[in-house]
């Protein structure tokens, strides 16, 4: 599948989280209903990833899946199992706190926002074109990393980010 665009029922907020940090583009909000859900996937064209059968039941759901596991790392293996999307991993592309599509910015352009402690030790920036959060090596930026090694493992992935 080349370009999956999902949108999340209120129960995944982690499973967002990590799917954003993958690079795939996923809305959530938790202050969506049913027929919302329903509706922004219709006009927009993605797939609902839901723990409620329920919605899934609706005929106008054309695209859905349910996810079994609860636990947020193995949620976002069935799902990129379920889709085939091992190779369609973009890491560091994605805003994980808005969704919006983040860019290496020069540490020039971001250096009066940041900490002193930060702007000292660290070099490489990424900016949120969306809502402007700043990502860093050394912070969200190792973490992230070594999410992303475990992962790349555990699918079987070769390829560098
Ligand atoms: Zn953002």
């Amino acid at each position: 599948m080349d370009s999956a665009r999902f949108i999340l029922d209120v129960h995944l907020g982690k499973l967002a989280r990590l799917l954003r940090m993958t690079g795939f583009d996923t809305l959530y909000r938790n202050d969506l209903d049913d027929p919302e859900i329903i509706r922004i996937a219709e006009d927009e064209d993605r797939i609902i990833l839901t723990r409620d059968r329920g919605i899934l039941k609706n005929k106008r759901v054309k695209h859905g899946h349910f996810v079994e596991s609860t636990n947020p790392k193995e949620q976002l293996r069935e799902v990129i199992d379920a889709f085939a999307l091992k190779n369609n991993i973009h890491f560091l592309s994605r805003c994980i706190a808005c969704n919006g599509t983040i860019e290496e910015v020069s540490k020039e352009e971001v250096q009066e926002e940041l900490k002193p402690g930060t702007n000292q030790y660290f070099n490489e920036f990424f900016r949120c074109r969306d809502c402007g959060k700043i990502y860093w090596e050394g912070s969200h930026f190792d973490r992230m990393m070594h999410f992303y090694e475990e992962m790349k493992a555990s699918l079987g992935i070769n390829k560098t980010p």
